[in-house]
């Protein structure tokens, strides 16, 4: 039998659940939170346990934040005029670092995959288009999904239903390397991609 104790194996098996984290791994990080001072370790639980009840989803962007409308929406200095759409809130951030973009963000939750059985119904489309509507101020609409197979037929959908609308319609892409995430690029990297984005519409 192999010598397995019980709540260590728990955590490891939970710690093993996240992405990135290989069994390997997850059983580095169990013992190392084992050994971490106590009051360390009830903070980190704390924030784990609360992350779900203090994180909304905003109701005009779809990014996470803790307030509704969330601070990238309100802040009155960022140029009202464009919509940079993003994947996952994670690009938001991977944006922000680069800080040259300071327009405003649209979040649409996920990438169109055929081959994930992800089809335009799961992204919060409609409410990029209820914004669109309502919103006369908006002049152009950056699409920033990753440079991958996925991000481009993702990108050439949001093309599509961004015809009908009198909208400079932009994608980043140049610079960027072929096949990865925007968060793991660096800010010179987004930062060169988001100056040279090409004109689609
Ligand atoms: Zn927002």
């Amino acid at each position: 039998m192999t010598y397995k104790i019980g709540p260590i194996e728990e955590l490891i098996r939970n710690l093993n659940r996240l992405p990135g984290i290989g069994a390997k791994s997850a059983q580095r990080l169990a013992y190392y939170i084992i050994g971490m001072d106590e009051l360390e370790v009830k903070s980190l639980a704390k924030s784990i346990g609360e992350i779900k009840n203090k994180v909304k989803k905003c109701s005009i962007c779809s990014n996470i934040a803790d307030k509704d409308p969330c601070d990238l929406c309100t802040d009155l200095s960022r140029d009202n005029k464009t919509i940079c759409i993003v994947e996952y809130p994670k690009d938001v951030d991977a944006m922000e670092r680069s800080g040259i973009y300071r327009g405003k963000y649209h979040v649409i939750n996920g990438i169109i995959s055929p081959i994930k059985g992800k089809s335009e119904r799961d992204l919060t489309i409609d409410s990029l288009l209820e914004r669109l509507k309502e919103d006369k101020e908006i002049e152009e609409i950056i699409i920033a999904t990753s440079p991958t197979t996925d991000g481009d037929v993702t990108a050439s959908y949001l093309v599509s239903i961004l015809r009908d609308f009198k909208i400079k319609v932009t994608r980043i892409g140049f610079g960027l390397p072929v096949g990865g995430d925007l968060e793991y690029y660096d800010e010179i990297t987004i930062g060169a991609a988001l100056k040279n984005r090409r004109e689609i519409i």
